[in-house]
């Protein structure tokens, strides 16, 4: 109980969404990180990168890139669905055990355009609960759906403690639509810059191809000295006040 309001306590030590600020505020990527409620990436000088995966968790695929970072000495941020999380509780169970870090990324994977604020907060917690009864760990990361940000998600992840962790713009790998593994590992690793966040899909359809350019990412950026670590890492690293991941 301590340590969660230890963890509340920290989130909101943040500037808050000032109400009058956002009568009219534009709906930026400036605004929002000048808010403190929307990393899309982290500052930094270190060789660190965050893989995130998202849509999870997959019987097939997931179990394979586990097994990768393992062997690279990686660790990476699941941002799971949290029926899929319930469906396949060992996967979860087995992830977290290796470092990894699970993430909130809705139960059941709405579209969050028009949502009301009452969907929302379900989607939140039931998978919160979800990821604490697998994990006995409590996530403060939370990612939309689509990359869809705007007021009202970006509140309402606020007052479920979370903050909203989108990705790099230049790591977006686009695996979903099966562009070809070395098209995906090239466009990471051309691109890598300490503090990158990097978006990829464990789910959601074959994701072979997301599989195999992990291994490329892995190994080569490894090589270049890069050190895999998972989101909350990355920013409690580079002084960004949000809760440890316990
Ligand atoms: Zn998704």
């Amino acid at each position: 109980m301590l340590k969660m309001l230890l963890a509340t306590a920290l989130l909101f030590s943040q500037p808050l969404i000032n109400e009058e600020v956002t009568q009219s505020h534009p709906n930026t990527r400036a605004y929002w990180e000048s808010t403190g409620g929307v990393v899309w990436e982290a500052k930094t000088k270190e060789k660190l990168i965050a893989l995130t995966f998202d849509d999870g968790p997959h019987p097939v695929y997931t179990p394979q890139i586990s097994q990768l970072l393992e062997k690279y000495k990686a660790r990476a941020t699941f941002f799971v669905i949290g029926q899929r999380a319930e469906s396949y509780k060992t996967l979860i169970q087995d992830l977290s055990k290796k470092g990894n870090e699970i993430a909130n990324h809705t139960f059941s994977h709405p579209r969050l355009g028009r949502i009301s604020k009452d969907k929302l907060l379900d989607e939140i917690k039931r998978t919160d609960d979800t990821i604490y009864s697998l994990t006995h760990k409590h996530t403060h990361l939370f990612r939309p759906p689509g990359g869809v940000y705007n007021e009202k998600i970006i509140t309402t992840a606020r007052t479920t403690s979370h903050l909203v962790v989108m990705w790099s713009w230049t790591q977006d790998t686009k695996d979903w639509s099966n562009p070809g593994a070395a098209k995906i590992a090239n466009k990471v690793i051309s691109h890598a810059k300490p503090g990158n966040i990097v978006l990829f899909h464990d789910s959601g359809g074959n994701r072979l191809q997301t599989v195999k350019a992990v291994e490329q990412i892995l190994h080569d950026l490894t090589e270049q000295g890069y050190k895999f670590v998972t989101v909350s890492e990355l920013l409690h690293k580079t002084g960004k006040n949000v809760p440890a991941h316990r």
